[in-house]
């Protein structure tokens, strides 16, 4: 089966609104086409942010708290509720979910690094869907850098996906930042990170979100060290997804390892 092993991850910008308060409408999409690609057979993992914005919407916070202990504080309070939802949509859909919180200090060649594959295993084997997020109670990388994305490629290294899809609240990358040009093209299809890129990709991030174009690049940098390629998709259409699979695309491919030239984009 083609691409048989699928990390996904999902960004603040899908996942809730700007008030902080969750997507309900872009959350029971997400898990319908997730439960459905995992109904043919295929491993998900989901990497979500979305734990401090919620945390600071339920909180009553108007925009994200300044310190980082307060939004430690709304990523601890927001996991719970993050964890909550995905629990009940899956549930709808027959699918079992497990929590996983992770610190980039996973790879360390050793232990932890065991333990975690070991872990994933196992959940992966019994059909459990595993929801993974940065433990913002101990590490702050993330918080800071807006970094789940590359959480999502360690992840994909990890469990040897064989594909990283990362949403986003844009149809993918473009030439230039969208929101404040009509002229902006997206770009299909990417087989060589250069300076170019590298500049088109410093647009702007979304009100909760950290992340931005710049850490998506990054990541897909880091999952073609493992021959993973990686897609740049719109959240907020995650049916999108079956485009994949069927070899019609609506996003930007990440080919690094030129892999897949095959592959329709439209
Ligand atoms: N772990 C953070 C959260 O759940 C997200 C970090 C990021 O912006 O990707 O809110």
């Amino acid at each position: 089966m083609a691409f048989k092993r699928i990390v996904v991850k999902v960004g603040t910008s899908t996942i809730a609104h700007t008030t902080g308060l969750p997507n309900i409408r872009h959350m029971e999409n997400l898990v319908k086409v997730l439960s459905d690609i995992k109904n043919t057979g295929r491993d998900i993992v989901l990497v979500t942010s979305g734990a401090i914005g919620m945390g600071a919407g339920k909180m009553g916070y108007q925009t994200l708290p300044q310190s980082l202990a307060d939004r430690q504080a709304c990523a601890s309070v927001g996991q719970c509720a993050l964890m909550k939802i995905y629990d009940n949509l899956f549930s709808e859909y027959n699918h079992m979910v497990s929590q996983i919180l992770l610190t980039q200090n996973v790879m360390d060649g050793g232990e932890h690094q065991t333990n975690t594959v070991n872990t994933f295993n196992a959940l992966l084997y019994k059909n459990v869907l595993p929801i993974v997020n940065a433990n913002d109670t101990i590490s702050t990388k993330e918080i800071e850098f807006g970094d789940n994305d590359t959480l999502s490629a360690t992840v994909s290294t990890l469990i040897d996906a064989d594909i990283l899809v990362i949403m986003t609240d844009l149809d993918g990358m473009y030439n230039c930042n969208p929101k404040n040009n009509e002229n902006a093209k997206l770009i299909d299809y990417i087989n060589t990170i250069d300076d170019e890129l590298k500049e088109a990709a410093k647009g702007e991030k979304s009100a909760l979100g950290t992340g931005g174009m710049v850490t998506k690049l990054n990541a897909a940098a880091i999952a073609a060290e493992k021959n993973i390629p990686t897609f740049i998709m719109n959240g907020a259409y995650p049916e999108r997804v079956y485009g994949i699979f069927d070899g019609e695309l609506k996003g930007t491919f990440i080919d690094l390892g030129k892999r897949f030239y095959n592959l329709k984009i439209g």
